[in-house]
């Protein structure tokens, strides 16, 4: 059976005091959410009083990046083994930001993939195409390519201790959502060609959508047979939002 899951990514937004409050909300609501994953990505600032926040709660601390080196001469970089002594569980890699605003590749992609595992951290890989992609009908390819470079690297099987969120760039932050049959065909895309190189990877592997999913619109994506439940920006910043978004989990 696979796990269903919702992960909020704050991005460089919070601070001390709204993030006291907002995980106040939603741990009083989502305590009890069954077996469904609940995770708050959060910046590596906030990383120590979430964590406390979240001791003896169901719901899973996460960072947005980490470092694909270990340690050493990095200036302002932080490793994976620094996220495990916060106890993050989940780390974003692969974000379209972090890819199109700091030049990051499929290749430095993969290498932080693969640092987050070592470190016993379960890496969410983004993977999506931009507009022009899109249009230019190379949907499949882009996430083709990116999946493959952290398989080839990592090897199909650490796919059973990870996490991958399609979100089409074009749907991110601005209020565009993928209709739930566009992104379907992606996930299937995605589930067929893992499950041609290995077929019990590809049925337990949790796979995300994100892109504008709010409140309104978690039930229809999340209806869909091969969307696993989401990656959240915007809305996991409102607490009522990221609530009904993971309550629609369970319809
Ligand atoms: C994201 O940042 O991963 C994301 C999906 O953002 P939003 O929900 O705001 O589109």
């Amino acid at each position: 059976m696979r796990k269903k899951m919702v992960a909020g990514n704050w991005k460089m937004h919070g601070n001390l005091v709204d993030n006291k409050q907002l995980l106040d909300a939603v741990i009083a609501e989502l305590n009890g959410l069954g077996e469904d994953l609940v995770a708050v990505c959060v910046p590596y600032l906030y990383l120590p009083s979430v964590q406390s926040q979240l001791q003896n709660t169901k719901i899973a601390l996460g960072a947005q990046n980490v470092s694909q080196y270990e340690k050493g001469a990095y200036t302002g970089e932080i490793s994976a083994s620094m996220l495990s002594d916060f106890q993050c569980q989940y780390v974003i890699v692969g974000h379209s930001e972090r890819r199109m605003l700091f030049g990051e590749d499929n290749h430095v992609v993969a290498e932080k993939y693969v640092a987050a595992q070592n470190a016993g951290i379960t890496p969410i890989l983004c993977v999506g195409e931009t507009m022009e992609q899109r249009e230019a009908k190379i949907t499949e390819q882009v996430i083709e390519q990116q999946l493959m470079s952290v398989i080839n690297l990592a090897g199909i099987e650490t796919l059973n201790k990870a996490v991958v969120a399609y979100e089409p760039v074009w749907a991110i932050g601005t209020g565009k959502t993928a209709s739930p049959e566009q992104a379907q065909d992606v996930h299937a895309f995605i589930r067929e060609g893992i499950a041609k190189q290995n077929l019990n990877v590809a049925n337990q592997l949790t796979v995300l959508y994100g892109g504008s999913v709010k409140g309104n619109n978690a039930s229809e994506l999340f209806a869909m047979p091969d969307i696993d439940g989401g990656l959240i920006g915007g809305a996991s910043l409102i607490a009522n939002d990221f609530i009904a978004i993971c309550r629609a989990l369970r319809h």
